[in-house]
């Protein structure tokens, strides 16, 4: 009894290692507690402090003792890590080993700036703090889709041999989402069908079937699918070509306008979607443009869910934009009451129309219930790792 109580006391380390960054919280899954948390940034840049991520853990842990949280008394339950991308090998999350070292870093050219920098993160963690490690992949969720959505009309070998297919992102936020929306709505997961708008710096929707995803935006790379803060996007495939031959750009240059410098930093010069309204606001034809262009692709994955679900209990914001942007649930409404779809303007405006916490923003008794319901990434990767160890 005492040993339980302990344990659910006890916190867990989420890290969430990028190529020049390093995020971390320490939280406490059963209840949600944050101890700590921050991110750690231009590790391994000239004239940084930080060389590695190995030194970055250690600032990590000069930082929290300066805040009150000696780590070295902290009872760690484990540490969890945010991993991007799991291939074609890992559905679910997975105690690490050097095995599974071995098979994240083979799946480096999947995701060349993810993986890398994820395998560094673990490695330098797991010699920093002897606790079980858990990797938690953005790509298990949608494991589950069926081949029909997750097959390129490719030549079969050359997919094959190459694991190309879609594989999905921001898959532990559409489940946490997904989940917490079916506790909104005091409703089983397995009895609903949902559309999850995942809108933040990066887009992705998905459409989950009693709790297990048949369909999501995103594909063998984050940047298919919507419009996102500096991503194109959906393109004609053609466009690399074209790109190629008539613009002279090499493949570098063309992966780095379609990630980097597009979406709708490229359509109207700024990527925060709070600025992008102010432009709207003032009449910026640009950014009206963005936004419309934004909503439009929307619209579009939202119209393909509806026909693939067959019937949509909720349509689920979340995430920056998703959560704080009153206009952009507005609008993807407008216009859909036909299909049983609208907002109630007080509920979607209510406290700014900024939300922390899970509402429901659809008139009473309509057939689709639209929320908002906020995502916790770290939260979903605490309790999973939690699960494992447990
Ligand atoms: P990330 O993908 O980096 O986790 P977030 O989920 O934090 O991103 O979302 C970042 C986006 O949310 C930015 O475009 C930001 O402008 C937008 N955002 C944050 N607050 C607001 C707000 N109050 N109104 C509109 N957009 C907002």
């Amino acid at each position: 009894m005492n040993d339980r109580l302990d344990q659910t006391a006890r916190p867990v380390l989420v890290l969430n290692a990028g190529s020049s960054s390093l995020k971390y919280q320490l939280l406490v899954p059963e209840s949600g507690e944050v101890s700590a948390s921050g991110v750690i940034e231009r590790i391994g840049e000239p004239g940084s402090d930080v060389a590695d991520h190995a030194a970055a853990l250690r600032t990590m842990r000069a930082t929290l003792a300066a805040d009150g949280v000696d780590l070295d008394a902290v009872p760690l339950r484990a540490v969890g890590h945010r991993v991007v991308h799991g291939g074609p090998d890992f559905s679910e999350p997975v105690l690490i080993d050097d095995a599974v070292v071995a098979r994240i870093e083979s799946l480096s050219p999947l995701a060349p700036l993810h993986n890398p920098a994820a395998v560094t993160g673990i490695e330098a963690a797991r010699a920093h703090f002897a606790v079980p490690h858990v990797a938690v992949f953005d790509t298990a969720f949608f494991s589950t889709l069926p081949p029909e959505a997750s097959t390129y009309a490719l030549p079969r070998d050359l997919a094959e041999q190459h694991s190309i297919r879609r594989y999905g992102f921001h898959g532990t936020s559409h489940r946490f989402v997904s989940q917490a929306t079916a506790e909104l709505l005091g409703r089983p997961v397995e009895e609903l069908n949902q559309i999850v708008l995942h809108l933040g710096n990066g887009c992705s929707a998905s459409a989950i079937r009693g709790g297990v995803a048949i369909e999501t935006s995103m594909g063998l790379t984050p940047l298919q699918g919507l419009v996102m803060g500096t991503r194109s996007g959906d393109v004609d495939p053609g466009l690399h070509a074209f790109l190629a031959r008539q613009v002279g750009l090499s493949i570098d240059e063309i992966d780095t306008v379609l990630n980097k410098k597009s979406g709708l930093l490229g359509l109207s010069g700024v990527n925060d979607f709070r600025e992008l309204a102010q432009r709207v606001d003032a009449g910026d034809e640009g950014a009206r443009l963005a936004f419309d262009i934004f909503v439009h692709r929307l619209t579009h994955y939202v119209g393909a869910y509806l026909a693939h679900l067959g019937r949509v209990d909720a349509i689920v914001f979340t995430a920056g934009v998703g959560q704080n942007s009153a206009r952009v649930r507005a609008a993807l409404a407008e216009g859909l009451e036909g299909l049983g779809i609208s907002v109630d303007p007080d509920r979607n405006e209510a406290g700014g129309g900024c939300f922390s916490h899970a509402a429901v923003i659809s008139p009473d008794g309509s057939p689709v219930v639209v929320a908002v319901v906020p995502t916790n990434e770290e939260l979903a990767i605490a309790r999973q790792t939690a699960d494992l160890v447990r």
